[in-house]
């Protein structure tokens, strides 16, 4: 034993998932089929399992589950040595990255998996998952929020579902894994989290859902789709533009409409469609415009990351041109500076 003792929430997802006639669905009583999966392995930490009433398919997750966790999390700090969260995949890094900002500081790892395959099916991926969770989340210098998969560990808030059926389903495009598993089932540290905080200051103020809207441009995109989004007076503007931030600025219109929307308080962050290298307005006049109409570049910022850190902004009744300065700053080691 590692004499370290977790807590294990289970939320649902595909882990713990059984054949119902529309198609796999979460089922309950996961604990006792871990606890006899897992009692033949050496050196992993004690647990208890938490199991929600109501199990989810993590692509019906809303902002009220990401605190519903955080908030869990935090009542149960003192009583454990670290969380392992067992979650759907589909929407498990927008959690991941929402509870970094929530518990940011949090002095003990809490480690968010799930798997690609049920618990008890042929070749399931699911107790591996969760006992590397269980060892990654017994190593204090670990501490913070991490998201392990595939005998990896990677830091919430810059890891990506990147593939819908590999068992290696995520990577941080932006940041090597923070630790392994290696061949004899031991734990290699790469990088222990930075602690960024010095004390654990939750906050755990309520999330607006649907006040974070998000733009993906393609060519030959109208101009009304982009009017239309607006018209739903969101407090957050996330544009998916191209390669360096790049954006269409032939296109008629388009400057006045960001331009106003931002002179009336709406924070509008620019993102590329690339998975690596960031953005870097101003490189070239088709992005620099963006720095003209009020938008905020979002660096390396994952999209989940940088949606969930606006609801999170928001969250803590800053005004926009507070949110727009901090949300340039690394809050939970979500973004190089
Ligand atoms: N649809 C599932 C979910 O996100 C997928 C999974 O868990 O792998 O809950």
């Amino acid at each position: 034993m590692s004499g370290m003792h977790l807590c294990i929430i289970y939320t649902g997802g595909t882990i713990g998932m059984g054949k119902t006639p529309a198609g796999f669905a979460p089922m309950p009583k996961l604990g006792d089929k871990l606890r006899e999966a897992l009692a033949g392995e050496v050196g992993l930490p004690t647990f208890e399992l938490v199991e929600y009433a109501r199990l989810i398919d993590s692509s019906n997750a809303t902002p009220a589950d990401w605190q519903m966790i955080a908030r869990d999390i935090a009542a149960r700090r003192a009583e454990y040595d670290g969380f392992v969260v067992l979650h759907g995949t589909d929407t498990m890094a927008y959690t991941a990255s929402a509870l970094s900002f929530m518990l940011a500081g949090i002095a003990v790892p809490v480690v968010i998996t799930g798997s690609q395959i049920p618990f008890g099916e042929p070749e399931s991926d699911a107790t591996g998952n969760v006992r590397d969770a269980l060892r990654f989340a017994a190593i204090p210098e670990l501490c913070g929020v991490g998201l392990a998969f595939a005998g990896k560990l990677y830091r919430g808030n810059r890891a990506r579902k990147v593939d819908s059926r590999a068992m290696a389903a995520f990577d941080s495009p932006e940041l090597p894994p923070l630790a392994h598993i290696d061949v004899a089932g031991d734990v290699v540290v790469a990088i222990g989290e930075e602690r960024l905080a010095d004390a654990e200051a939750f906050e755990l103020a309520d999330y607006e859902a649907g006040r974070v809207l998000s733009f993906r441009f393609a060519p030959g995109m109208p101009l009304a789709a982009l009017d239309a989004l607006l018209a739903l007076k969101p407090h957050a503007l996330l544009l998916e533009a191209y390669g360096l931030g790049n954006a269409p600025d032939a296109m008629v219109g388009l400057e006045a409409l960001l331009t106003q929307a931002s002179a009336a308080g709406v924070v509008i962050a620019v993102l590329t469609q690339t998975d690596r290298g960031g953005v870097g307005l101003g490189e070239y006049a088709a992005g620099s415009w963006l720095l003209r109409a009020g938008a905020v570049p979002a660096g390396d910022l994952t999209f989940e990351a940088a949606f969930t850190k606006l609801h999170h902004l928001f969250a803590q009744g800053l005004a926009p041109q507070a949110v727009k300065a901090a949300f340039g700053r690394s809050l939970a080691g979500e973004m190089t500076v």
